[in-house]
């Protein structure tokens, strides 16, 4: 059997003959820009920021692609991942016909989208180690499913999923797997980006708002088949990466050893995290970690989570969802919010029965 994209496409994205800009148009060299009703008199703003900017992010795509080993025609840019997940969405499922695959717990925009965008949600949920429930996933799949989401570090368990489970769904070859891999840097294992070449069905999702430290920028990357990215760049809103955030990713990948050094402190402030909670005896379980996050069960999350607001600290209360009862998602901050949030624990617990 062999993957057939064109089965996927929605006819109407098929069929769809997409807006050309001005500057999709034009090709050639030219000095004096009459085409796009832009303002040739400039912005009042500081930054040379009155020409459209360049609809397929050419000098970020190929600094990316050298960057990762990956073929420039592989990679398409979102507004954040949320873009390349809702454009997915949109590509390949008929509204109230065709359904994806998510499996919590895990990121809800997936779910949110596909709410949205009037696709059903097929919940296959993970196993209490948050590893892939696969012969449910493969029972849940049917002939109009489209996409299945593996978040892998997953939110909010902090964890890789299993590498053969992922390649089995693949290896169905019927629909788009999306693994989406926000956090893969803070994890020792390889991403799943090379094996785009080998699997036609294979999207894998990365961002610059993690690692990277470019959240405000919002910029989203997907890697895939040349297949896939030319559907979506044909869906996509024309100049959907600004010019500020083009330049944003550009200088964070000039300066790649800073960001390296960055990523190693956040490793080391991980361990600390882990080696410091391990000593409050409270700390009923801390699972293991491929992100820059832990998810940690504590007697009373619900409680602990307003006494830590209290003292004006954030982290993120996970305790309804599936398999995490009474659990808070801790990001691993700097040495100096790491150590306020051990403070405050063991201020707290020490009066423990009291609470
Ligand atoms: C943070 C996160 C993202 C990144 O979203 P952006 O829109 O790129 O900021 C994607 N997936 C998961 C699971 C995340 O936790």
């Amino acid at each position: 059997m062999s993957f057939n994209l064109d089965k996927l496409i929605r006819p109407s994205v098929k069929n769809l003959k997409p807006y050309a800009s001005a500057r999709h148009e034009f090709t050639g060299e030219a000095e004096v820009f009459l085409d796009a009703n832009e303002n040739s008199f400039g912005s009042p703003a500081d930054e040379v920021l009155h020409r459209y900017p360049d609809p397929y992010q050419t000098d970020l795509r190929l600094k990316l692609a050298e960057y990762k080993g990956v073929n420039p025609e592989n990679i398409f840019f979102g507004n954040g991942s949320d873009e390349p997940i809702d454009l997915l969405m949109r590509a390949f499922c008929r509204p109230e016909m065709d359904n994806i695959i998510t499996q919590p717990p895990t990121y809800s925009m997936y779910g949110i989208c596909a709410a949205v965008n009037e696709v059903e949600d097929k919940k296959v949920l993970l196993h209490a180690d948050f590893q892939p429930n696969v012969p449910a996933l493969k029972t849940a799949v049917n002939e109009n499913t489209r996409l299945l989401f593996f978040c892998s570090p997953n939110n909010p368990s902090g964890n890789l999923m299993k590498r053969e489970a992922i390649i089995e769904l693949l290896e169905m070859q019927k629909f788009i797997v999306v693994v989406d891999e926000a956090y893969i840097d803070f994890s020792d294992e390889p991403s799943f980006i090379h094996d785009i070449e080998k699997y036609p069905n294979l999207a894998v999702m990365q961002t610059f708002s993690k690692a990277w430290g470019l959240a405000a920028a919002r910029l989203g990357v997907l890697y895939a088949d040349k297949n896939i990215i030319q559907v979506l760049n044909k869906i996509k809103p024309p100049y959907n990466i600004s010019l500020n955030t083009q330049n944003s990713g550009l200088k964070a990948l000039a300066a790649k050893d800073v960001a390296l050094a960055k990523l190693q402190q956040i490793k080391e402030q991980r361990t600390f995290l882990q080696t410091e909670l391990v000593k409050i005896p409270q700390v009923k379980h801390i699972y293991p970690a491929d992100a820059n996050f832990l998810l940690v069960r504590f007697p009373d999350a619900d409680k602990l989570y307003a006494y830590l607001t209290s003292k004006g600290i954030v982290v993120r209360n996970r305790s309804k969802e599936i398999h995490c009862d009474n659990c808070l998602r801790i990001t691993v901050g700097t040495e100096d919010e790491n150590q306020r949030l051990i403070n405050e624990l063991a201020r707290y617990f020490s009066g423990f029965i009291n609470k």
